[in-house]
């Protein structure tokens, strides 16, 4: 299609399908945006952050790279970064992505966690999702965190690796379980399908949100008992 067809075409989809702002539906200028008040409601975790868990440094160690809990810790993953603290409003655009069918918001979320997520993949071999079940990629028909990985491929040019790793059992939702049984529900239900993909990279997990950590670190115990040379994590929100 030339140039004038093309935008004389994206008009008249406008005009029978205006284009709406992805968390509140209000009418906006370019589809797959958001309205000035949501996006001026919504809190983006900005420098500076812990190198190593990627959360706010608040507790007077600005100076520092290593928040206090990091420093006394190990965690699972080299690195999490994410985009926004999990609030009622990223909520807006996470819960329809994962139970809505309105994936018209990919594109933007996904630069969200480009450009948080920089340093991460700066480094990166390859982008793997947190697998669904195939029962569950059937009652939802697709993983939201499939879609985000994949956009971040096409734009960054990092390599997609999107059947690498399986969920080899079928779980219960993890809204059903807090702490330490979120952990017991997901311990050892991840599987390495194609180890040649993991096997000394260096890989960077994608989902949506983190809430516990549980679910991801699950992942990453999995990659790295494969031989993954090192593993980091992005988001697009955590709860803070
Ligand atoms: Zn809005
Ligand atoms: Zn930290």
């Amino acid at each position: 299609m030339n140039k004038k067809l093309k935008l004389i075409s994206k008009h008249l989809t406008d005009i029978i399908f205006p284009p709406q702002c992805i968390s509140c539906n209000a009418i906006i200028s370019e589809q797959g945006g958001l309205c000035s008040e949501c996006f001026s409601h919504l809190t983006f975790i900005s420098s500076p952050v812990c190198e190593r868990c990627g959360r706010p440094l608040r507790d007077g160690r600005e100076q520092w790279k290593i928040c206090s809990y990091c420093n006394n810790h190990r965690l699972k993953a080299s690195k999490y970064r994410f985009s926004l603290s999990y609030d009622e409003h990223s909520k807006k655009l996470i819960l329809p992505l994962k139970h809505g069918d309105k994936t018209i918001g990919i594109p933007l979320l996904s630069m969200f966690m480009l450009k948080c997520g920089k340093d991460l993949l700066e480094e990166a071999d390859g982008l793997i999702p947190v697998p669904l079940h195939r029962f569950r990629l059937i009652q939802r028909k697709y993983n939201q965190s499939n879609l985000l990985a994949k956009e971040i491929s096409r734009i960054s040019g990092i390599k997609f690796l999107a059947d690498s790793l399986i969920r080899k059992k079928f779980t219960r939702s993890q809204g059903e379980f807090n702490g330490h049984d979120r952990k017991e529900n997901v311990k050892g239900v991840f599987k390495v399908s194609h180890p040649e993909d993991v096997i000394g990279k260096r890989l960077v997990l994608i989902d949506d949100v983190i809430t516990t950590g549980s679910t991801v670190d699950s992942c990453v115990d999995e990659l790295m008992k494969t031989g993954a040379k090192e593993v980091s994590v992005l988001t697009l929100a955590a709860v803070l």
